[in-house]
């Protein structure tokens, strides 16, 4: 089922009392768009943020987690361990995951088998290099990202995956893609998943768009029709900004 999300990646920012002030925050601010609300702390605040919004509009999800159970891995958190307390949803395949933490397609397509099998949604992030998009090579680098980590799925695994188009160039650079590119490309993905599993997969997808949202440029590229919400960074530590762009469906 399409939906429109808007979903806030705190990434290392923000400790335990930083957490509770932004939270704090968030719930002063008013919704008046339909869109679901999710905001992804640090690991180390997850319990805390998800008691505290425990009976607001407001999901917490998880940045990341590993693709084993459970065992030697130290450092690692594990689907059960997010499960535990109460997590839904997880982001998996972030930029910065891929850059600066060597995941490639096949440990993603490991990580994502993980969730799915514990019951975790998934928001799977992809997106292309600025030198691919210079080749004019991007509809094919974003296209092997999601046949290498998802299309060794079932049809009805798709249900339970949300997408995250983030061309690398426009993550925390300031610079958004324009929102014919975004659609351009949203519109290439959603061809891509009817190619291989039908329409039924295909119309029903949401794809989020991420890469510098700010509430100044939200509106105009989420009224492109193949973009159905946005993942958020930068604008997402700030309150009023990010209900701005939450609000500007
Ligand atoms: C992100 O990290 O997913 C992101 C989109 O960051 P920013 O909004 O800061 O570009």
């Amino acid at each position: 089922m399409r939906k429109n999300i808007v979903a806030g990646n705190w990434k290392m920012n923000n400790d335990l009392p930083q957490t509770e002030a932004l939270i704090s925050d968030l719930k002063k601010q008013t919704k008046t768009s339909n869109a679901e609300v999710m905001i992804a702390p640090a690991f180390t605040n997850l319990w805390q943020a998800f008691e505290t919004t425990r009976h607001d509009d407001i999901e917490v999800i998880a940045q990341n987690m590993h693709f084993a159970t459970n065992g030697a891995y130290t450092g690692e958190v594990s689907a059960d361990m997010l499960k535990s307390i109460g997590i839904q949803t997880v982001i998996l395949g972030h930029s910065e995951r891929r850059a600066y933490f060597n995941e490639d397609d096949a440990i993603l397509a490991k990580k994502v088998d993980q969730a799915l099998s514990k019951d975790l949604r998934v928001i799977f992030c992809f997106g292309e290099e600025l030198a691919d998009r210079k080749a004019a090579n991007h509809e094919a680098v974003v296209a092997s990202q999601i046949q290498n980590a998802l299309f060794h799925l079932d049809a009805s695994a798709f249900k339970n995956i949300v997408l995250a188009y983030e061309p690398v160039w426009a993550i925390g650079t300031g610079e958004t893609a324009s929102p014919e590119q975004a659609q351009d490309m949203h519109k290439f993905i959603r061809k891509t998943l009817n190619d291989k599993y039908g329409n039924q997969v295909a119309d029903h997808m949401t794809i989020l768009y991420g890469g510098s949202v700010k509430p100044t440029n939200a509106k105009e590229i989420f009224s492109k029709p193949d973009v159905d919400g946005g993942l958020i960074g930068g604008a997402a530590l700030k309150a009023e900004d990010f209900y701005a762009i939450v609000n500007a469906f």
